[in-house]
């Protein structure tokens, strides 16, 4: 062996230069076949290190795994003593059962517990950890000393361990009630694992960290960490009857204060039964990274798929995208989680995991959206009582105010209608009141939302209706493949201007997304109906002007001075019609045009989204030209429908500068004649100039374009689109290849 190796390395320095060098020249030292090494034991006590460095990866783990077991003994208090981030010192002290006397010689043999006798038992235990394992890794990389007492006895017991056996017989002791143990100089015989932890200042954080967590959990125990020495403690909870209480006490009282609860208990018929409650903060809570405190059968554990599932909601319904607070309880049948799927029980596997998921982002998604809603309905309700006492005291009937006067300046998330009684110009006037009845089919979500609409302005019920005709309309058309599809595929990139290539399962899909944008943008407008946040524009800009801007855009032979006049006849009609709407486009879809004639606001379809703003144009030509004013529901389908196609993620209107597209940013300025050289046979040369703002404006404005694609358009379809049949066969969605067939083509190269 040792002969061969130097030449090896040899070859591997001269390949680099020497590609051409001729192995033949050489047979007998490089193709020569070496003895087989000697396949030796690995010492016991080595391999035994090894399993335990695989358990007790870290300071934290070891502090994990003793306070779960003071847990386990049923202990109502349990304090923390760390010295050098653990390095040095870990004491656990707690006034659990105790350890039995003769129980002490094996109590740190690997395989030795209480908890578990068969492998059956694996499937019907509470307890925390159950493998015996725990305590025997800590004396295999760490010395390990135990005073415990148990009921009854008048004196307690003190052993100290060494690679999972007793280092002398247990001393009498005085002792307070439960158990102590005592974990020093971890990693001693694990030099590499000892410098890196050294080296690294966050292990007292972590310890913290997972302490504060046990705690909120554990509200009936209570917790204390401290450093070795040091009077105050950094963690100190106290048993309290509410789990809100322990969070405060714990997290404080900013974050307590901002969370909402959440629940949800699935039947059996589900699929997968399990109960969850817990805490998700609401938008006043403003933090850079998520917190996820989550216990599975009061174990607790990490779930990246949930933390992201979470993290997207958020995202997508908040529009100060925080990232959130979570604290969530789930419990589940014993059979359905495999607790044992990872040496530390961090990670647990469960059974239809991605049924569970939904359904918690469903709730999560139901309680935020609530809570929005009903921070506006309060605002609303303080503003309609207030002019409504103004109007009461001067005693004048309300009436529109007189043309061309201003309306005074309100904030837009505050703008009341204060008079219900003069339709003029409104959708109302048009209006049959129809019983307030929601038909079945309607998501538990839109009853919420119209029952806080229903509150907050009785007597308009009749105009709501038509809105969720038109959402059971969008639910009706439902594909449900495509769902499933849209739910689960993962973006992998722009294929060109317009498709996305995606995967789904085995296979790639290529999807439009204009189309797929436009239609959730649509679902979207009529779900946010009339509860939009809204965009203020920075330059308010008189509607006429914008849309005889769109006609010239459209009309092909723009020299025609004739038409011009056409042009702005049609214009004016059209913002005439506008506004007679404004107040109802205000209202329903935080379109605002103010009295001067000017687009002033724009809603918010989707968070952390603006719409491209060359786009305006058209979308006021398509108000005045597309959409059936007259008819309640065909107005809203149609205002929702323009604003859809506003609002989609089309290409930017300056050309793709990537690739060829290039050439669209150089402008031929001069021309030079270069009849002076006749190799160039007399050819007109034309100077290309590179117009380097146009240029960097496309740039952002694609890098922005996919940007959406990816962290707002994706994420949000996964949420909120409902893809209707139609996108099946025309073309939105194209399958390209299958990993199955890719295989097979493989196979055979
Ligand atoms: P496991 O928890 O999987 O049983 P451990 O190595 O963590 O394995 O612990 C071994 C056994 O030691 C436990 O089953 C329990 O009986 C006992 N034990 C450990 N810590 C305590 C404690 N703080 N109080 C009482 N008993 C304990
Ligand atoms: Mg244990």
């Amino acid at each position: 062996m040792t002969d061969c190796s130097p030449l090896a390395v040899a070859m591997e320095e001269e390949e680099s230069t020497a590609m051409s060098m001729d192995v033949e020249e050489s047979p007998s030292t490089s193709i020569a076949p070496r003895d087989p090494p000697k396949i030796q034991r690995l010492e016991e006590s080595v391999v035994n290190r090894i399993a335990a460095g695989e358990v007790i990866q870290r300071p934290v783990s070891a502090v994990k795994e003793l306070v779960e077991n003071s847990l386990d003994a049923d202990s109502t208090s349990i304090s923390v003593t760390v010295k050098d981030g653990g390095l040095k010192l870990i004491q656990v002290s707690d006034d659990g059962h105790g350890i039995r006397r003769e129980d002490l010689p094996i109590l740190c043999e690997r395989h030795t517990t209480s908890k578990l006798s068969k492998y059956e038992d694996l499937f019907s235990l509470s307890s925390m950890g159950f493998r015996g394992e725990a305590l025997a890794s800590m004396t295999y990389v760490a010395h390990v000393t135990v005073t415990t007492i148990t009921k009854g006895q008048i004196h307690g017991h003190r052993v100290s361990y060494r690679d999972g056996v007793m280092e002398h017989e247990p001393k009498a002791c005085a002792a307070v009630k439960g158990t102590q143990i005592m974990v020093e100089n971890l990693f001693y015989n694990m030099i590499a694992r000892r410098k890196t932890l050294q080296n690294s200042a966050d292990d007292y954080g972590k310890i913290v960290d997972l302490l504060s967590r046990m705690a909120i959990h554990h509200n009936n125990v209570s917790f204390s960490c401290r450093k070795h020495g040091a009077v105050k403690a950094d963690v100190h909870s106290v048993v309290s009857s509410s789990r809100l209480d322990s969070i405060r006490s714990v997290y404080g009282v900013s974050v307590a204060k901002s969370l909402i609860k959440v629940e949800v208990s699935s039947g059996e018929s589900s699929g997968c039964a399990f109960d969850m409650e817990g805490f998700v903060s609401n938008s006043n809570y403003v933090a850079k990274k998520t917190i996820l405190v989550l216990f599975i059968n009061d174990r607790l554990v990490e779930c990246s798929a949930l933390k992201r599932a979470i993290e997207i909601v958020y995202a997508a319904t908040l529009p100060k995208a925080s990232k959130p607070f979570v604290y969530m309880s789930i419990n589940l049948p014993r059979e359905h989680v495999d607790i044992n799927i990872h040496p530390t029980k961090k990670e647990v596997s469960l059974l239809n995991q991605e049924i569970m998921i939904e359904m918690i982002q469903s709730e999560v998604e139901l309680k935020l959206r609530n809570t929005n809603d009903t921070r506006t309905f309060q605002e609303q309700k303080v503003e309609y009582i207030q002019s409504t006492l103004k109007s009461s005291r001067s005693d004048t009937p309300v009436s529109p105010l007189p043309s061309g006067q201003k309306t005074p300046k309100v904030p837009v998330h505050k703008m009341v209608r204060t008079d219900s009684s003069d339709p003029a110009g409104r959708l109302h006037a048009f209006l049959q009141p129809k019983p307030h009845n929601l038909p079945d089919t309607v998501s538990s979500l839109s009853a919420v939302r119209s029952s806080i609409r229903q509150r907050r302005n009785p007597k308009e019920t009749a105009d709501l209706s038509s809105v969720q005709e038109l959402l059971s309309g969008v639910d009706g058309c439902c594909h449900p493949g495509l769902l499933e599809t849209v739910r689960n595929c993962t973006y992998v990139g722009m294929a060109d201007d317009v498709f996305a290539l995606v995967q789904y399962q085995t296979h790639l899909y290529l999807a439009n997304v204009v189309n797929l944008s436009k239609e959730l943008m649509y679902q979207q407008t009529l779900r946010r109906f009339a509860h939009f946040n809204a965009i203020q524009l920075s330059d308010p800009a008189p509607l006429s002007e914008l849309i005889l801007l769109a006609l010239q855009e459209e009309d092909l032979d723009p020299e025609n001075n004739e038409k011009d006049h056409l042009k702005e006849r049609i214009a004016e009609m059209n913002t005439e019609l506008l506004m007679e709407k404004v107040e109802m486009l205000e209202e329903y879809f935080s379109v605002f045009i103010d009295s001067d004639g000017n687009l002033s606001r724009l809603p918010v379809i989707l968070d952390q989204y603006t719409p491209d703003m060359d786009r305006v144009p058209e979308f006021l030509l398509c108000l005045g030209n597309d959409v059936e004013w007259e008819d309640e529901k065909a107005c809203f389908q149609g205002v929702s429908a323009a604003i859809g196609n506003f609002y989609a993620m089309h290409p930017p209107l300056l050309p793709n500068p990537s690739g060829d597209g290039v050439r669209f940013y150089y402008t031929k300025t001069s021309e030079k004649s270069s009849q002076e050289n006749p190799a160039l046979g007399g050819n007109v040369e034309m100077e290309s100039v590179l117009d380097q703002d146009l240029l960097s404006d496309a740039e952002t404005a694609w890098a922005q374009r996919e940007w959406s694609i990816q962290h707002v358009l994706f994420p949000s379809m996964r949420l909120f689109l409902k893809p209707p049949a139609s996108m099946a066969s025309n073309g939105t969605f194209v399958k390209v290849a299958s990993l199955e067939k890719l295989y097979k083509i493989f196979e055979r190269c």
